[in-house]
């Protein structure tokens, strides 16, 4: 057995095997596998395996079409072709007018990614697939790939072609212990001997967390019991003379297909439950779990309900297997949050579907640097410490019992909730807050306008319409507050920080302590890695500002980077601090009746920073906008919070200051060409291609640059233009496509209602010759072709005259 290795994966399942592959495509042999019994013996052996197309962003549409491009590759591979069957097609059905229209906005994304899905009526989806009624039935939508595959097969074609690329594995070679060396390497323990590797990945299915402890670190992945049946034979499927198709069913949540001539059908009960929550027995390997089909009575006369002539065969096999979830059903795919030269593939739900997609980016990661997909649904990083076992495993609890229910614009699940509030929660609840969850934070949404009022969450313009258009007068026109809690802040110390910060962004740096500036830090690749608020607080201490999704995302990218010498420090201050935000023209007058000192425009201009008490508490008051208004940030400890809140409220009643939320400052962030982290800012693009030019030095040395300067003669690339949609019927979602005479040419970022313009916004990377202000195009938004027309970046004030406080 060899002792050392570039990269050691730990686990055969799929995901194990797929990296493995993946990395020698990549063009790295010197790979190895490690599996403490025999390759699928986890959850992989006893999956249904279906393999979809479907996914709720671009990402993971992406990411199974590789899938389905690779396993028809291997099924044809005359050496050792599998068992594949990629043309069965499948339906996943909807009962209510909502879901439908949910289903029209992601055939619409997945036609960007080159995948055609068809939205069918009841009578078609009966047409396609006999067995089933039309009873309580709209229609569904049809993934013409829809399939199944043979999971073991799959493994062993992968891990066959990765050996003949150079790549060994072991088997009955458990995994003991993890040690890192100084240099970042590790010492990877077995029975056999102790094996040196570069970089190591977890790929240890239901194990995940054992694996984990050898490192240190807990992964926020649960697993729950899950249920299928397979049917005897049932004579209309004998006699059908094509296979039946896939059906997903998020109505009475069951899933089937065809196996030989009778049918699987899985079960997402409610009365679920979670499994190896006290550890998982070392010897439960090729295992299952006992049957309890009573557990699944309820869904299973649905089922029947759906399909009669499940009703009238035996039942020959039961399988009980553990499937693992994450926090919020998507896997935990890229480097372990923390880590050096470590990676993940874990939380994998359907991992024989995606498994090959996962594998693909993951190697591309871990090679590269960066997939070709922005990966950040992906990234183990998108849960901070909030994610524990206990959160998870509710969450999983949550995602299990609404299997194929999707997540409507703006739904947050209520499981586990509140997870983080500051002491102004239980304030601002009794003002009739709604909030929505950001990196596990509540956070203000919007004020209800009575205690009757209801959201209904939807893919059209909803309630909220008026309630924010309320928000955003009351803040053009007068002072609005709220709390932005969650906000991340790392504070930069030492007398090397502001050069060390030069060659990591690549803008210009605010000018001298007391300024505040906006910056882009780029990867590898000169594509976009972050956005960075940086305020120069005093001599040697700069404060770092970016999205609270990116405390642990932007804190391990500044990590890596740090000089060696030591003349820089990072702390972070994110759960220690919260912003209380005061915007619209009345607010510098709010501002000077709780602090101190001259706060006049001329005093304390836009994009200023100080040091000031704010009623009693020690405070940095930022003047920074994203909503376009005059607005101040004020940064105070969490503790403070509440006194600072009541004496800017009794600041604020003689200005008739009104209460609003992230929602409001969503849309106002549009009517300004505001960019959103992982919305609008990607790893896929570059800042020129996001029209940030202005944030661009190219006089000076940044990370990134070289790359930035070699793509911009590529012909990939895009441009973001701001679009006018000529519709007041719903908003342009993220991932809708937008097209010119029937062709793709683009793609949404973000969409919203801009209240002060009156005009319904978007913001699209488009190909650059559809980018000009004036071109028309059309936006599928949720099966509807509406004309839209690329207008100016900032249709809101352009010249940023209400930022600077001049007359307008
Ligand atoms: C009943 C059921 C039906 C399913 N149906 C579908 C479906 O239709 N479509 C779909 O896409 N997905 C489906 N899934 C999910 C899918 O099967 C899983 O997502 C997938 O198999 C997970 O693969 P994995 O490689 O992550 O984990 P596993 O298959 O569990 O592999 C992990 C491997 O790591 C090894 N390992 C653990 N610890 C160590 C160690 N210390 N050292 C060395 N090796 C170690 C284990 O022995 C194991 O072989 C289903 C799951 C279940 C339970």
């Amino acid at each position: 057995m060899r002792t050392s290795a570039r990269v050691v994966v730990i686990g055969g399942g799929i995901a194990g095997c797929s990296t493995l592959y993946h990395l020698t495509q990549e063009g790295w042999s010197d790979v190895m596998l490690l599996e403490r019994n025999e390759l699928t013996s986890g959850t992989t052996w006893h999956s249904a395996a279906q393999v979809t197309n479907f996914g709720m962003n671009q990402t993971m549409v992406g990411l199974k079409s590789h899938s389905i491009r690779l396993y028809k590759e291997l099924a044809e591979d005359p050496d050792y072709p599998i068992t594949y069957h990629h043309g069965d097609g499948g339906i996943r059905l909807a009962n209510t007018e909502r879901v439908m229209e949910g289903y029209r906005h992601f055939a619409s994304m997945a036609r960007g990614m080159g995948v055609e899905f068809e939205v069918i009526d009841a009578a078609e989806c009966e047409r396609r697939h006999p067995l089933i009624t039309q009873g309580n039935l709209l229609g569904g939508l049809w993934d013409p790939l829809d399939g199944d595959i043979d999971p073991a097969q799959l493994c062993q074609a992968l891990v066959r072609r990765a050996r003949k690329a150079g790549a060994e594995v072991y088997r009955q070679t458990p995994v003991t212990a993890l040690r890192q060396l100084p240099d970042d390497s590790w010492i990877v323990s077995t029975p056999h001997c102790d094996i040196q590797a570069e970089i190591v990945v977890n790929a240890c299915g239901y194990r995940v967390n054992e694996v984990g402890a050898m490192m240190g670190v807990h992964h926020p992945v649960a697993s729950m019991e899950h249920q299928y049946l397979l049917t005897e034979e049932i004579p209309a499927i004998r006699d059908a003379g094509h296979r039946m198709p896939l059906i997903r069913c998020p109505i009475d949540d069951f899933y089937c297909r065809q196996e030989k001539n009778g049918l699987l059908v899985g079960f997402y009960e409610q009365d679920c439950r979670t499994w190896g929550m006290d550890g998982i027995d070392p010897h439960f390997v090729n295992a299952l779990c006992p049957d309890d089909l009573d557990r699944v009575t309820d869904v299973f006369e649905g089922a029947v309900a759906r399909i009669p002539a499940l009703g009238e065969v035996g039942i020959h096999t039961v399988i009980n297997g553990p499937i693992t979830y994450t926090i919020d059903g998507a896997p935990l795919v890229g480097p372990v949050p923390g880590k050096r030269n470590v990676f993940c593939i874990i939380g994998l739900r359907a991992g024989l579907g995606e498994g090959g997609g996962h594998g693909w980016l993951l190697a591309q990661m871990i090679v590269h640097g960066e997939a070709c997909y922005d990966t950040w649904i992906l990234d183990p990083r998108r849960f901070t410490a909030h994610g524990t076992a206990e959160l998870t495993a509710l969450k999983a609890i949550e995602d299990y019992q609404n299997e194929f229910r999707f997540h409507f614009p703006h739904e947050h699940r209520p499981a586990g909730r509140p997870v983080k509030t500051t002491p102004l929660y239980p304030v601002l609840e009794a003002e009739g807050a709604v909030f929505d969850v950001v990196n596990g934070w509540e956070r203000l949404a919007y004020i209800r306008p009575d205690a009757a009022f209801k959201e209904t969450h939807d893919f059209r313009f909803n309630e909220t319409f008026d309630v924010l258009a309320r928000d955003v007068a009351a803040v053009q026109s007068g002072v609005g507050l709220t709390e932005v809690n969650g906000f991340n802040r790392i504070e930069i110390t030492g007398s090397g920080a502001r050069e060390w910060l030069d060659g990591l962004v690549c803008g210009k740096l605010p000018r001298r302590a007391g300024r505040v500036g906006l910056t882009y830090l780029l990867n590898d690749k000169g594509c976009i890695k972050s956005e960075a608020t940086l305020a120069w607080l005093d001599e040697d201490t700069i404060w770092y500002g970016s999205a609270a999704a990116a405390e642990w995302h932007d804190f391990d990218w500044l990590s890596a980077h740090l000089p060696k010498d030591g003349n820089v420090s990072l702390r972070a201050l994110t759960n220690e601090m919260t912003i209380l935000l005061l915007a619209g023209p009345k607010a510098r007058a709010v501002l000077g009746l709780v602090a101190r000192g001259d706060w006049s425009a001329s005093a304390f201009p836009w994009l200023s920073v100080r040091r000031a008490y704010v009623g009693i508490a020690a405070a940095v008051v930022m003047a920074v906008s994203y909503s376009g208004e005059e607005a101040f940030e004020i940064h105070v400890p969490i503790s403070q919070s509440l006194s600072v809140w009541r004496a800017l409220r009794v600041a604020g009643a003689d200005h008739d200051m009104c209460l609003f939320g992230s929602r409001a400052i969503d849309s106002m962030r549009l009517e300004k060409g505001y960019l959103h982290w992982k919305a609008d800012l990607i790893t896929e693009f570059d800042p020129f291609e996001a029209g940030l030019d202005r944030f661009v030095d190219l006089d000076k040395a940044f990370l990134g640059k070289h790359a930035l300067m070699a793509r911009l003669g590529s012909a990939e690339r895009r441009q973001l233009v701001t679009l006018a949609v000529e519709t007041d019927v719903a908003p342009a979602h993220a991932g809708a496509s937008v097209m010119v005479v029937g062709r793709v040419v683009g793609t949404v970022t973000s969409g919203d209602w801009g209240h002060r313009t009156g005009l319904n916004l978007a913001l699209a990377y488009v190909l650059p010759e559809h980018a000009a202000v004036g071109t028309a195009v059309s936006i599928d938004i949720i099966g509807l072709d509406v004309p839209a027309r690329v207008i100016a970046a900032s249709p809101y004030d352009p010249d940023n005259r209400r930022l600077r406080a001049l007359d307008t």
